[in-house]
Formats: structure tokens, C-alpha cells, sequence
């Protein structure tokens, strides 16, 4: 079995589904593995899709490129090789996504870092990974602006509220309840940076949640 350190978050940029009897996406899932086989088929004569998973609107997981095989879903040749694509069915970009899907891709995640023992600072966007081609973040928007990743980063921290603090953090206990009030919401990639310097558009944004939240 290959090393795996990395889960790489995509959306497919189409449809839910082909047509309206494609209840589940299996179909619109079908033609993206079939493009992607046509595409390689001359290297890898078994290549199955780009993508190891593929959800789809309702929540169904559909298994794609067997997962002891590399997929190339990043523009990263050596993250190709040691990480989990996963493609959730829709255009990010323009739509929300279904709760249903939301939280099939959590279970399937959660399944993947416990097995393989993935960091959940190691589940990235398709966004997030640094071409070996340009060196340069991926001019890719995948998975789309609305792409819920900030929630499924909370949903698969477990009550853990920031990546860089842990229980034994001194102020853990004070974090977590302006965490909740969403008085504090970190750097918007799931990191606290406590010991970093507070801008003044930052103070003024928490000064106003408080007084905000003692008007109502
Ligand atoms: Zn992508």
C-alpha cells in the first residue's frame, strides 16, 4: 500500500447530475471517470478516474480510482502520489452544498484519516496545493468559493477548536466559549495564531461581535 498523507478536496464544476433521472450523480460520476480514462488510457491501461471518491447530492459515495493507486486530481506530481482525491459532485462556485452531501463527505474523510492516519492539517483544497509546475499556489478556484471547507474542518475537529492549540493550551477553556459566541473565528484556515499581533481591524471586528451580541 502506497504512503497516504494528504486528502485533496475537489468539486467537479458540472451539474449534480446528467439529466433528471440520474437521481444520484452516478451517471454525471460515470462520464467524469470516463473522461479521465480515455485521457490516460495510452499510460495506464487500468487508470479508472482522477479521483478515488466521487459524492454525490444525496449523499451517495461512488469509488473511483482504487485508492492503492495514485490519482492525478493536483497539479503536484509527488502530492499525486501520496494523497486521496475526493470529488464531490457540483459547481461550488455557484451553488451551496446539500447537507446530505456535507455530511457523507465528513464520514467518508473521518474513515480516511482514521485508517491512514491523516492530520486534519493535511486535509486540503485543490486550492491550497502548490503547483511543482510554477511553484506557485494552483491558479485552480477548485472547489469553488462556496465550498463549505471551513465547516467540515469544525465538523472534523471534534470539539478541538483551533489546529495550532490543544487542551493543554492555557486559555483553552476561554477560546472555546468566544469560539462559540463566534466572537474569535481564527484565521479563516482553522489556526488561532495566538501568538501573533492583533491588527486593529481585527480588534475592532471582535470589540463589535461583543457589543453586537449585548444588544440583542
Ligand atoms: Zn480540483
Amino acid at each position: 500500500m502506497r504512503k497516504i498523507e494528504y486528502i485533496v478536496l475537489h468539486h467537479s464544476a458540472t451539474d449534480f447530475q446528467s439529466n433528471k433521472d440520474d437521481i444520484d450523480g452516478k451517471v454525471i460520476g460515470r462520464t467524469i471517470c470516463d473522461r479521465a480514462q480515455e485521457k490516460w488510457k495510452k499510460e495506464f491501461t487500468d487508470y479508472k478516474c482522477d479521483y478515488h471518491f466521487i459524492i454525490g447530492h444525496t449523499g451517495e459515495v461512488f469509488k473511483a480510482q482504487p485508492i492503492e493507486q495514485p490519482a492525478w486530481h493536483c497539479t503536484n506530481y509527488q502530492a499525486n502520489l501520496v494523497s486521496v482525491g475526493i470529488c464531490f459532485l457540483g459547481n461550488f462556485e455557484n451553488i451551496e452544498m446539500p447537507t446530505e452531501q456535507f455530511n457523507a463527505g465528513i464520514k467518508l474523510i473521518k474513515t480516511l484519516m482514521s485508517e491512514y492516519n491523516v492530520p486534519l492539517a493535511n486535509i486540503l483544497r485543490h486550492r491550497d496545493v502548490v503547483s511543482d509546475i510554477t511553484h506557485t499556489a494552483n491558479s485552480t478556484e477548485c472547489p469553488g468559493k462556496n465550498f463549505p471547507y471551513i465547516h467540515m474542518l469544525d465538523a472534523l475537529r471534534d470539539g478541538e477548536p483551533f489546529f495550532d492549540i490543544g487542551e493543554d493550551y492555557k486559555c483553552i477553556n476561554e477560546v472555546k466559549f468566544l469560539k462559540q459566541l463566534s466572537i474569535i473565528k481564527g484565521d479563516g484556515y482553522g489556526y488561532l495564531k495566538p501568538h501573533e499581533f492583533i491588527t486593529r481591524e481585527e480588534a475592532m471586528l471582535i470589540a463589535y461581535r461583543i457589543l453586537k451580541l449585548l444588544q440583542n
